[in-house]
């Protein structure tokens, strides 16, 4: 029994646990893990001090993922000598002239991060506002504050927070591995120098610069932080509704990720981790990603401060909008059109060279091209393979002119801008198939061709069942069946899109989808894994011969097609290198 001090209750032997205001310390120690969980959050809190106090240059520097250490310098307006007791102090700011949580313009505005760092580490906090004679430094450590000090330093503000968690062995305990932490405040410093672009920002991780960038516009910013491949393949994002406003970069459909880490999302300036962008995004590739795949999105999200309440959560990540259906509304629209443009709109992926100089006399060289080590000519479809020369690729096709057919399965195509182009013909198809029901279904529905011959299917009764239920349903896509005894099903007519395709697989397959689906949803809210189903089975195969006029086609509806540029399971359906790349390849540059 019994915490704190025993105390004598009315008869004397009950021993009652004593209430007590605490000291301001231990307070600030027990705070201190609301925002400051662990040293990501204090590198997030420090860089949204120095962006608050208008830095044009912010240097982060940690040592062991900022458990050792971390420095944040800033180039800002400082802070007078006199303020700093009250700068450490709690619920002090700066940042509310007016008592008012709805106009808050700053990252900060609760007053909370630096006392917090200072009762869960050794802070110091120096700081020269430009104009004053020198610099002044206040450290605290572990909530006990020592007096101010005169110092040396530049104008701006430097923090230096050491031994986190060093007075709270307990929280200590709870920290990773120093890499995992590195990895969090490094996540932490990224997004915020996507947020911030304009700003020259350094980070710089146990003595390795992970980037030092100067001011520069968004995009440069973008590709710099998400790096080459990612760079390659951004189509940018702008959109309005009303006083709604989105800009930012989606990479292409083709490359996607495990998780959703590379997903940066702000509201008016400040990274966010929210819901509502998180799921408009989500819809929108959905129908372009194969499950499980995360998108690559920077997106910014613009609004007049009436319309968001930012007093949310105490790390400030999560925020409410007035109207969360016109955000997602916003969101989905513009990435749906971003991602539905054509094929030839689209950044192809393209193959990673990764191979080193050193000449590989014997073997073949690893990697995406592996295969083509191997003599290419003999697997040439003979009568389609024409000279390239001869072959002149109108700069209109940005998929270029087909060449030759290799392995029954990819077309070889030239471009008028000396690219090669590789496409994996049953995805590509797979993809023009699914269009076309989509757009008929939307139109008037998917338009059915009879059979000469209906056929009859055998199947579980649970499977006729689910498919005779969903008839209605499956005749607006194209597809009549009937009942046919007790096991069985009779087609009558399949989607006219699809060619000739086998009637038993067909209706096997959607008898799947249809108890994967489950019962209760309707089979609208799943319409496109139908198509995408449907589609399957009505590609061209891999393995089958194409003429030279069948490759051409393929490629000119390719570059007519929204979304073209990954199959319905999401694999990229062509792939693209240059010139220059091949030059690369034969080590000729
Ligand atoms: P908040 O940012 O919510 O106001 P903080 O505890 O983070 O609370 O900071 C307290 C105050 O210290 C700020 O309001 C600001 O006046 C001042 N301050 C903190 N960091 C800086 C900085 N890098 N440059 C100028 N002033 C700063
Ligand atoms: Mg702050």
């Amino acid at each position: 029994m019994g915490f704190g001090a025993p105390r004598t209750a009315i008869e004397g032997e009950v021993p009652l646990p004593a209430i007590r205001v605490l000291p301001e310390t231990i307070a600030n120690r027990i705070a201190a893990g609301e925002v400051i969980e662990r040293p990501a959050a204090a590198v997030k809190e420090l860089v949204e001090n120095a962006l608050d106090a208008g830095a044009k240059r912010i240097s982060v520097a940690l040592t062991d993922g900022g458990i050792a250490a971390i420095e944040v310098i800033d180039d800002g307006h400082g802070i007078a000598a006199a303020d700093l007791p009250l700068a450490i102090a709690r619920h002090a700011t700066s940042k509310l002239p007016g008592d008012d949580l709805v106009r808050i313009t700053t990252l900060g505005f609760r007053g909370e991060a630096l006392p917090s760092i200072g009762a869960a580490a050794r802070l110091a906090l120096t700081s020269r506002p430009p104009g004053a004679a020198h610099a002044n430094t206040i450290r605290v450590e572990g909530g006990r504050v020592f007096p101010v000090q005169p110092a040396a330093g530049p104008a701006g503000t430097r923090v230096l927070a050491t031994d986190f968690f060093f007075a709270t062995p307990a929280r200590r305990k709870f920290l990773k591995h120093p890499r995992t932490e590195a990895d969090h405040a490094e996540a932490a410093a990224r997004r915020l120098a996507l947020a911030a672009p304009a700003i020259a920002f350094r980070l710089v991780s146990d003595g390795r610069t992970l980037f030092d960038l100067p001011g520069q516009d968004p995009l440069a910013r973008t590709a710099a932080l998400l790096g080459p491949e990612v760079a390659a393949a951004l189509l940018p994002v702008t959109a309005e509704r009303g006083p709604l406003r989105l800009t930012g970069f989606a990479a292409a459909a083709s490359l996607t990720r495990a998780t959703t880490a590379w997903q940066f999302l702000t509201v008016n300036g400040r990274p966010v981790a929210d819901p509502v962008l998180q799921a408009g995004v989500r819809v929108a590739f959905r129908p372009v990603i194969a499950d499980g795949r995360k998108p690559i999105v920077a997106l910014h999200l613009s609004l007049p401060l009436e319309l968001l309440d930012v007093n949310v959560h105490p790390a400030k990540t999560e925020l409410r909008f007035r109207d969360p259906a016109a955000v997602r509304a916003l969101v989905i629209g513009a990435l749906t059109r971003v991602l539905g443009a054509s094929a030839a709109a689209m950044p192809p992926p393209r193959l990673t060279l990764s191979f080193s100089r050193a000449p590989t006399p014997r073997g073949t060289p690893r990697g995406p091209l592996a295969g083509f080590a191997e003599p290419v000519l003999p697997l040439l479809a003979p009568p389609a393979a024409r000279p390239v020369e001869t072959s002149a690729p109108d700069p209109a096709h940005p998929l270029g002119a087909g060449v030759a057919q290799v392995f029954g399965t990819y077309i070889i195509a030239v471009t008028a801008e000396d690219e090669l182009v590789l496409v994996d013909q049953h995805a590509a198809h797979e993809r023009l198939t699914h269009e076309t029901l989509r757009a008929q279904h939307l139109e008037t529905g998917v338009r059915p061709q009879p059979l000469l011959l209906p056929a009859v299917v055998d199947l579980a009764p649970a499977d006729i069942a689910r498919l005779l239920a969903a008839a209605p349903d499956l005749e607006r896509l194209g597809l009549l069946l009937e009942p046919f005894g007790p096991g069985a099903v009779l087609v009558r007519a399949l989607p006219a899109a699809l060619g000739p395709a086998e009637p038993a697989p067909l209706v096997r397959d959607l008898a799947d989808e249809l108890a994967d689906i489950g019962e209760g949803t309707a089979l609208a809210e799943r319409l496109d894994r139908v198509l995408a189903r449907l589609a399957c089975h009505g590609s061209i195969r891999a393995g089958r011969r194409l003429s030279q006029a069948e490759m051409d086609a393929l490629l000119r509806r390719m570059e007519a097609t929204p979304r073209a540029a990954t199959c319905s399971h999401g694999r990229p359906t062509f792939l693209k290198l240059s010139r220059s790349d091949l030059e690369r390849l034969f080590f000729r540059r």
